[in-house]
């Protein structure tokens, strides 16, 4: 068996019953591995329309097909769970080198089911596994966490909960490495409802390849071209993600105090340059990644912590109104520790400042708390934090998103989500493409399955006219395959500046055997796509839920580089649909899920129309 390890773990939690079951080899190469093997086993194993915090939801964590191979960026692994904060699909991903150290153990994927009795962890050392109990590291940080456990079991890598998940926070995340974080959805809380507080691995295993030579040759190409590429190689090794900062706002579509605006003079106080500057302690790198985009950064007290990403610069800086690094910094080491989303958990402030701003939360709510929710207060930030990750007084309320929040004071408008889950940090008023990538997104307001910003902002594959509609539905539908297909056979995003559809072809077949083209690689990519809509639709998010919020739509952009826009997704919505051979409902038709392989799903196609 060539890439894959041929092995799958079932822990039962409520039984406290291990099984390994061999992979069926045949399935996992037409859905790639990772992403797209988790989502084929949960549509087969879980009814779409389980509570997502029950014990019949089950928690899947699955490595690609290149997931610790020789190859570039192939440290990545992908958890697959119905989500809590969505009630969708939740598909969040993660870098650092937990995902290689997991392929090493000998396995390509672990199904999580049931609930434990009581808080334990699970501990693979190669065909060594054992669930193990964890009332030790119940309750503590992340940092702590792993610390603790790296003493239990030497040199092995951790992947767990911070109290967030234990308090099943709609926004909490998994965290591995102490600093990496598959964020989005909510997973943290299936883990804390499941009892299940970490994951430990620690492998010895060689991952067979097919072609050595090939592989050897194809990756040192590969690893050429993202070097001499300006972005891979010069803008994300120097100044991180948070090379966006600036280039964001000159567009006029970097978000604002909860997306009111979309232009700021003081971007530069929490740009890039600006990091690296003043903040910067190290880059740091995931496993076999040349890019190394990651950041070690100095706090306010001195202690060095893993640095912020764009996004969550945007979220804790210019969408609560926030222009100092020290406080987002530490409000990003924060929900690290304890084990949040930074984008939601940054967004979620913001829209709660906008609700405070707007008379919705009155003063005497937030008393007792003793912080306030005035735009641009950085001493309070670390402060909601720190209540949102133990579900502490107003912080309780914080911790279930900006949805839930927004809808409990009837303003659901001023949620900036999709599909109850909070936007990152770009205006797609600005960005017409973007925008549909953010309506259609499969797991809610998301930026990562079909990053449009590539063409439309930084010229990848080629430069589009940001506000141009014309061709966009389909562009758009491409990158999302496209993007389904990095997820699942186990590579970063970021290898998008620079490398191609054929260049992972190359790697894929180089390491697995030569079993995809182009074409077909990219079809993979629909199929899985298309299987996850599946999914919604079948948990009840119907297609009426491809949408934007109203401010977006109605409201111009009142400022800067982009102003007077609008998005235009009522004009784009149908278009996608067609490319994407749905129906106008936005439902997969039979024709298409036949000619995608789906034929057994087309059921839940039926069920839909019904
Ligand atoms: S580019 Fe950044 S996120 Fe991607 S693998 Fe490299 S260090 Fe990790």
């Amino acid at each position: 068996m060539y890439g894959y390890m041929g092995k799958v773990l079932r822990v039962n939690l409520s039984k406290r019953k291990i099984e390994s079951e061999a992979l069926d080899l045949k399935v996992a190469q037409k859905y790639l591995g990772s992403r797209g093997l988790g989502v084929k086993t949960l549509i087969d194993e879980v009814n779409p329309k389980v509570d997502p915090l029950s014990p019949d939801n089950k928690f899947i964590i699955a490595a690609g097909a290149l997931t610790g191979a020789p190859v570039p960026t192939s440290g990545r692994y992908m958890v697959i769970t119905k989500s809590p904060l969505t009630g969708g699909i939740a598909i969040a991903n993660s870098g650092g080198k937990w995902g290689a150290d997991f392929k090493a153990t000998g396995h390509d994927m672990i199904i999580f089911e049931g609930k434990a009795d009581k808080p334990v962890y699970l501990s693979i050392e190669d065909d060594r596994v054992e669930i193990r109990d964890a009332a030790h590291v119940w309750g503590k940080t992340s940092e702590e966490t792993t610390e603790i456990l790296q003493n239990e079991i030497k040199d092995s890598k951790v992947l767990c909960i911070g109290p967030a998940g234990e308090n099943l926070s709609l926004i909490s995340a998994v965290i591995n490495d102490v600093d990496r974080a598959a964020g989005r959805g909510g997973v943290g809380a299936v883990m804390g409802s499941k009892n299940l507080k970490a994951v430990v691995v620690k492998g010895t295993n060689k991952i067979n390849v097919f072609d050595e030579e090939r592989v050897k040759n194809v990756s040192s190409q590969k690893i050429k071209i993202l070097r001499e590429d300006p972005v891979a190689g010069q803008g994300l090794p120097s100044y991180g993600t948070a090379i966006l900062v600036n280039i964001i706002n000159e567009n006029g579509v970097f978000p604002v105090k909860n997306y009111q605006e979309a232009y700021t003079d003081n971007a530069d106080l929490i740009s890039g340059e600006t990091l690296t500057e003043k903040y910067l302690v190290r880059k740091n790198a995931c496993f076999r990644c040349p890019i190394a985009c990651g950041r070690v950064v100095k706090l306010a007290d001195g202690s060095i912590v893993g640095g912020p990403e764009y996004e969550t610069i945007w979220s804790f800086g210019a969408d609560c109104g926030i222009f100092d690094y020290n406080a987002i910094n530490e409000a990003n080491m924060l929900c690290n520790e304890f084990g949040l989303d930074t984008i939601s958990a940054g967004a979620t402030i913001a829209a709660a400042m906008e609700l405070y701003q707007r008379g919705y939360i009155k003063d005497e709510e937030i008393e007792g708390d003793g912080l306030s929710l005035n735009w641009g207060d950085s001493k309070a930030i670390t402060g909601w934090v720190k209540k949102m990750g133990l579900k502490e007084g107003f912080g309780a309320k914080l911790a279930l998103g900006s949805y839930r929040l927004a809808e409990s004071y009837g303003a659901p408008e001023i949620s900036m989500t999709v599909k109850k889950q909070e936007l990152p940090a770009y205006d797609p008023r600005g960005i017409q493409g973007h925008g549909i990538n953010y309506a259609v997104n499969n797991r809610g307001g998301c930026h990562i399955k079909g990053y449009m910003i590539n063409p439309e902002i930084l010229g990848y594959p080629e430069k589009l006219d940001r506000l141009a509609l014309e061709g966009k539905p389909a562009y758009t539908k491409v990158f999302h395959d496209l993007t389904a297909v990095i997820d699942s056979i186990g590579l970063c995003l970021f290898t998008t500046f620079g490398l191609g559809l054929h260049d992972y072809v190359e790697m894929y077949n180089a390491v697995c055997g030569d079993i995809y083209n182009d074409e077909t690689l990219l079809e993979a990519g629909e199929r899985i796509w298309n299987l996850e809509k599946l999914f919604n639709l079948e948990a009840g998010i119907s297609s009426s839920e491809d949408k934007l919020p109203k401010r977006l739509l109605e409201e111009p952009i009142p400022g800067g580089p982009s102003k007077g826009h609008v998005h235009h997704l009522n004009e784009l919505l149908p278009e996608y649909y067609a490319a994407r051979g749905w129906n106008k409902e936005g439902i997969p038709t039979e024709e298409t899920l036949k000619r995608l392989g789906l034929e057994e799903y087309i059921k839940y196609s039926r069920l839909a129309q019904a």
